[in-house]
């Protein structure tokens, strides 16, 4: 491709993509596809010779957009967003042209001091107390396995990492978390070699929040049986309901015993940044680490987690390998990111995050918030006026958990019957919605978050509702 070429071929794309955002909800959000449909159709094998760009760009928009499930759309009230917004977009394309791949600072000098200037802007938003040092990560999944490993390498006095868990001896170790805790947690303490049978899951109260007193009674008696607590995950808006595990008591538990305290603030840390959700981060001053995500509710393309560490030393220690062909001049006075986490190359994540935070300033961002928390709060309203629905946990933040009930049915047949609603609401097309399972009842979940959704779009998913939960009634036996 020449230059000219490129910059015509760039424009194209621009316009096409200027026309995808102007105009949703001409698909449904999910594609009617089964498995395998559109492989079949894209050939077996790489082709030989390069295509014309315009037999690409042909099939892109033939094949592969009407298989896409629709983010972006106003109607998306499933799972928690993965937002994006214009400036996010135009940062991700610049991000690509530069191509840099950011693994320390002399591989991208602005790079690492972008991503350091975001990070303290970040940490001065969310309110977070001095001794955070912020970096970003790909996902939270990632920063929590982070945060383990960190912990466990600091409770073995990193013996683990240099003989092995096996070999460094010791007592046991053992993770605790609530029962709501995101499968991230289970994930991260099956590879950071815990293994499964260490983690504790923490009775929740009525509220699906983390009880104090069950997580200290635990740790009291694994301590009496010669077991080490090593991590506590505490989730700041759990992934099922948004509960809110209380990090004040559970702190001071954590810097009783010596343990690592992780906040996993994925989805709704992005709130900390209205000084009335402040409340949520309300001890945080015990946390070791806390991670939230900017690819979920802070208009920020996927991928881009935001983690802050208090502990940098033993994150450094744990994540540090420098062989002679990685060594810089400066390496003693700056920031190497690939010692940071995970990965060695690192895309330029930072760009995108700043575009964001200069374009809609804090205001911005704190009016969006609001927006949808508000609109969640009317949705929860609307059910709660009507007879027959019930709100099945609170919601703090842009996500109802709900079901219909209608007289006479319970147990498997009020799941199946809110299972069926969920079918024909999202069968429509114009709206989806997912579901959980909340204290045994399957839940139906409205997370509103995507930044085009308006108030019509949340009336349009009332109206469906309320129609469903009617069709069935009638046709019920
Ligand atoms: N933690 C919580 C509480 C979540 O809700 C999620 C995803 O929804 C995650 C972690 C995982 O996020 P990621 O996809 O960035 O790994």
């Amino acid at each position: 491709m020449t230059p000219e070429e490129f910059r015509a071929r760039a424009h194209q794309l621009v316009d096409w993509m200027a026309d995808y955002l102007a105009a949703p909800g001409e698909r449904p959000i999910v594609p009617p596809v089964l498995p395998g449909d559109i492989a079949r159709h894209l050939p077996p094998e790489a082709p030989e010779r390069g295509e014309d760009f315009d037999a690409i760009f042909q099939d892109f928009e033939r094949l592969i957009v009407p298989g896409m499930t629709q983010w972006n759309h106003p109607g998306w009230f499933a799972y928690f967003p993965a937002n994006n917004s214009p400036p996010s977009i135009l940062g991700e394309m610049l991000t690509a042209t530069l191509g840099a791949q950011c693994m320390s600072w002399l591989t991208s000098p602005a790079a690492t001091e972008l991503e350091q200037v975001t990070m303290r802007w970040l940490g001065g938003l969310l309110g977070l107390p001095e001794g955070f040092t912020g970096v970003i990560q790909d996902t939270a999944s990632t920063a929590t396995l982070v945060a383990l490993l960190s912990a466990r390498e600091r409770a073995t006095s990193h013996r683990a990492g240099e003989v092995g868990l096996q070999a460094a001896g010791g007592p046991p170790l053992a993770v605790y978390a609530s029962a709501e805790a995101h499968s991230s947690v289970p994930k991260g303490v099956k590879l950071a070699g815990f293994g499964l049978e260490m983690l504790r899951s923490i009775e929740v109260d009525r509220d699906f929040a983390l009880r104090p007193a069950a997580l200290e009674e635990r740790i009291r008696r694994d301590l009496g049986a010669g077991i080490r607590p090593t991590c506590v995950v505490a989730t700041v808006g759990t992934t099922s309901s948004t509960a809110v595990d209380p990090l004040e008591p559970i702190g001071r538990i954590c810097r009783e015993h010596g343990i690592w305290l992780h906040v996993d603030a994925a989805y709704a840390g992005a709130a900390a940044i209205l000084p009335e959700r402040r409340w949520i981060f309300e001890g945080i001053g015990h946390a070791d680490s806390l991670v939230f995500n900017p690819h979920k509710w802070l208009l920020t393309n996927f991928d881009c987690s935001a983690f802050f560490v208090r502990d940098l030393p033993t994150l450094l220690r744990t994540f540090s390998a420098a062989p002679e062909y990685l060594r810089t001049p400066h390496d003693a006075v700056v920031a190497n990111y690939r010692d940071w986490g995970i990965q060695l190359g690192r895309r330029f994540r930072a760009l995108k995050l700043w575009f964001v935070l200069r374009s809609y300033g804090a205001e911005g961002l704190r009016a969006m918030l609001r927006r949808h928390i508000a609109l969640a709060a009317e949705f929860r309203a609307s059910l709660e006026a009507r007879a027959g629905f019930e709100v099945l946990a609170p919601s703090p933040f842009g996500l109802v958990c709900f079901r219909h009930r209608p007289a006479g049915l319970s147990g498997e047949a009020l799941d199946g019957h809110n299972r069926a609603l969920l079918e024909r609401v999202n069968a429509d097309g114009s709206v989806y919605l997912t579901h959980t399972s909340l204290g045994g009842a399957y839940a139906l979940r409205l997370a509103v978050g995507q930044w085009r959704t308006e108030p019509a779009d949340v009336e349009r998913a009332l109206r469906l509702i309320f129609s469903a939960a009617r069709s069935l009634h009638a046709e019920a036996p």
